[in-house]
């Protein structure tokens, strides 16, 4: 955690969930912190909270992931505010509508690949074209999840959303490891937090905790060791890596 002191970080999707935690942590850990989101209400809550906890920066940016323009200005808009970025956490993500496949929309298959893989891709290029353009190294944390590496039932667009964050990954980190840019994701098993909490009480989300070797859900605080793995130079000789944090459930 300490090697995050001073690094500045950028966090999407933060004004709730993982993305909130991840910033949180950093803040902690005296980093300068830079989150995005939609909502920005949320955000400027967050960054009020994060002075108190010892970042050397905490600001809000407006961010779409899924919009290049979007992307372009909010990651202008964190450099001007705290400098040249060292991290960059792809968080942002969406589940989709959860039905049959047959069932699906294809405005909820175009909506959660909007988000998740060309929101991953639009902020991973465009951070890794100002690194390049600047001679400068960074690392990118891409959240993934255990569901980009086996399946579930009803949730199509998000497995094939977030196997394809897991192939972006690699080939990132191809292209970019002679440059010093580093590419890993962090591919978390069910977490306790809103989007899935209702699954979890459920009879259903009750069964699979069963089938999890170590019998419970995480919680973010489980993530935070693996992200600061990932997130500093204790990964120095990583790239392209996917991490499973999962109480075990893909062994
Ligand atoms: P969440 O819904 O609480 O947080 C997602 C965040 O992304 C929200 O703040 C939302 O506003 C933001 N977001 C959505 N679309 C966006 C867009 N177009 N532009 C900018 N921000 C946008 O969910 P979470 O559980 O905190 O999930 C965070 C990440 O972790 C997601 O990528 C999710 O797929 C992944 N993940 C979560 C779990 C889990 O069990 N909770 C497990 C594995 C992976």
């Amino acid at each position: 955690g300490a090697r995050l002191r001073g690094k500045r970080l950028f966090v999407t999707g933060a004004s709730g969930g993982l993305g909130a935690h991840f910033a949180t942590l950093a803040a902690r850990h005296g980093a300068a912190v830079v989150v995005g989101a939609r909502r920005r209400a949320r955000l400027d809550a967050l960054v009020a909270d994060l002075g108190g906890l010892g970042a050397a920066a905490a600001v809000a940016v407006d961010l779409d992931v899924a919009d290049e323009v979007s992307v372009a200005a909010a990651l202008s808009a964190a450099e001007d505010a705290v400098g040249p970025l060292d991290v960059v956490v792809n968080n942002a993500g969406i589940g989709g509508e959860g039905r049959a496949a047959v069932e699906t929309a294809a405005s909820d298959f175009d909506a959660v690949m909007a988000t998740n893989l060309r929101g991953v891709w639009l902020v991973a290029t465009e951070a890794a074209r100002r690194w390049r353009a600047a001679g400068r190294g960074g690392t990118i944390v891409n959240i993934a999840s255990i569901l980009g590496l086996r399946v579930a039932g009803h949730v199509a667009p998000y497995c094939v959303s977030k196997a394809g964050v897991v192939q972006m990954t690699k080939t990132l980190a191809l292209e970019w490891a002679r440059h010093g840019i580093r590419v890993n994701a962090l591919a978390p098993g069910y977490i306790e937090t809103d989007i899935n909490a209702g699954f979890l009480a459920s009879e259903a989300g009750q069964a699979l905790l069963k089938r999890i070797p170590m019998r419970r859900a995480g919680t973010p605080d489980d993530l935070d060791g693996p992200f600061l793995l990932l997130a500093t130079d204790a990964s120095a000789w990583m790239t392209g890596s996917v991490v499973t944090v999962d109480g075990g459930h893909l062994v």
